[in-house]
């Protein structure tokens, strides 16, 4: 419990629009009362010099509202209008593509291709003991020069995820164009293809065509694999109950994208400027799958809801305990006596008073006597932690101890659990994620 699985910076990161005014629009920091503006348009600030140079030296000249004549800002309000869409996709498609020139994408084509190349069998040759001779990976000049897919900032990474162009619809298709269009041609008239390019004629070079399909590919696997960057929200008058957590921007990370869905997770995240952090938010018994949330979490959402949005949005059906043994929502848990017990020895559930796994019977008495321990030890804390002065590391070492003897002892679906998740994540994201 509390162990980082993830480090990842983004691919690619963006603020969201209303919050570009007190947020670095490089890494994302808080940056109220403090902050560098792009000299040129009045919608970018910086935390600092670093991000000014770093934004300037790749993406800004192509984002900046100086040289776009604010029809970026026209073309994000059309698709919030007409499609009630979230605009932030489009942002970082367009971010993902600037922030790197036209030469890189020209050079790595190949992986937009065919991203599995370096595990796909030579010439569907087989060998005689069945196995698949694999090829050598082309080596290709990039930062994956290690031929690593999961260092931090990959476009290799991003062209191995799925994009799901199979479920398209013809209305779906004609908005990833549009966009796609929109993109390029905005790239085009701020000099992205060079000064002597910028005038708009009715065919398309091959430099644009290859950042077209580049365009339509990263948008279609924006979809399933974008995340949102999420920080602490406070009110002002510094009350720790009502800490929140909100979301500031979007941003991909391709390694962070492979983790699969649980309607009852086990990680929870922060961010450190656009860097997440994934953190083990339970004890993970061995063999256990690591699992992320896509968003419909059991505890708040019925799980006919939340089948329909994973299959709605992410394209499968999901079969996680919570889905699989119908999980109540919290509402339900809190007027529940009935406790999900592990067995003490071997982690695993009762059935009919005995361990499904070791045939070990159920001791209510003891069970009881440890979850008593393990709840005045979490009132303790919780008081810690609404004294105002309370250091914050003690509440959160604490947390970690209680929810690791508490995951032992119980399912995820009881009352104590899912509330104790919730104190976690936001004692961790206060901690170490953005303020
Ligand atoms: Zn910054
Ligand atoms: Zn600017
Ligand atoms: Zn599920
Ligand atoms: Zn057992």
């Amino acid at each position: 419990m509390g162990e980082t699985l993830v480090y990842e910076s983004p691919t690619g990161a963006k603020v969201k629009k209303d919050l570009e005014k007190d947020h670095c629009g490089n890494c994302l920091r808080m940056c109220e009362g403090f902050q560098i503006p792009c000299s040129r348009c009045s919608d970018s600030r910086f935390c600092s010099e670093e991000c000014l140079l770093e934004a300037e030296s790749s993406y800004h000249p192509y984002e900046c509202q100086h040289t776009t004549k604010n029809t970026t800002k026209y073309f994000e309000d059309v698709l919030n209008n007409m499609r009630g869409d979230s605009i932030g996709f489009h942002k970082l498609l367009y971010r993902l593509v600037a922030q790197r020139p036209v030469t890189f994408f020209q050079d790595h084509i190949s992986w937009s291709k065919n991203p599995d190349e370096k595990f796909s069998p030579e010439n569907g040759i087989i060998n005689k003991n069945g196995s698949k001779p694999f090829k050598l990976p082309k080596i290709s000049k990039d930062e994956d020069l290690s031929g690593n897919y999961f260092l931090g900032g990959s476009y290799r990474g991003l062209w191995s995820l799925v994009g799901h162009s199979d479920n398209d619809d013809p209305v779906g298709i004609f908005w990833i164009i549009i966009s796609a269009v929109f993109h390029l041609r905005t790239l085009q008239v701020t000099g992205y293809f060079g000064s002597e390019n910028k005038a708009i004629s009715s065919t398309l070079s091959p430099d644009q065509l290859v950042i077209g399909s580049v365009l339509v590919n990263i948008l279609q696997m924006l979809r399933y694999n974008a995340h949102s960057i999420l920080s602490q929200v406070d009110d002002k008058n510094g009350n720790r109950k009502s800490w929140k957590i909100g979301g500031i921007g979007n941003g991909l990370y391709p390694s962070l994208a492979l983790l699969n869905h649980s309607c009852a997770k086990n990680v929870t995240k922060y961010y450190d400027g656009s860097t997440v952090v994934v953190v083990a938010s339970r004890h993970i018994f061995k063999g256990e799958e690591v699992t992320d949330n896509y968003h419909p979490w059991f505890a708040q959402m019925p799980r006919k809801a939340r089948r329909e949005y994973l299959h709605q949005f992410y394209c499968f059906d999901c079969n996680c305990s919570a889905c699989k043994n119908d999980y109540s929502m919290l509402a339900e848990l809190k007027q529940s006596n009935i406790l999900p017990w592990r067995c003490i020895d071997c982690n695993e559930y009762f059935y009919n008073e005995y361990c499904l796994n070791c045939n070990m019977k159920l001791n209510v008495e003891e069970m009881i006597l440890k979850l008593g321990e393990i709840k005045t030890s979490i009132k303790e804390n919780t008081k810690k932690f609404e004294s105002k002065d309370e250091n914050l590391t003690g509440v959160y070492n604490d947390l970690c101890n209680n929810s690791d003897d508490l995951t032992k002892l119980l399912g995820p679906n009881c009352e104590i659990v899912v509330e104790n998740g919730d104190f976690l994540r936001t004692v961790l994201c206060k901690l170490y994620g953005n303020k």
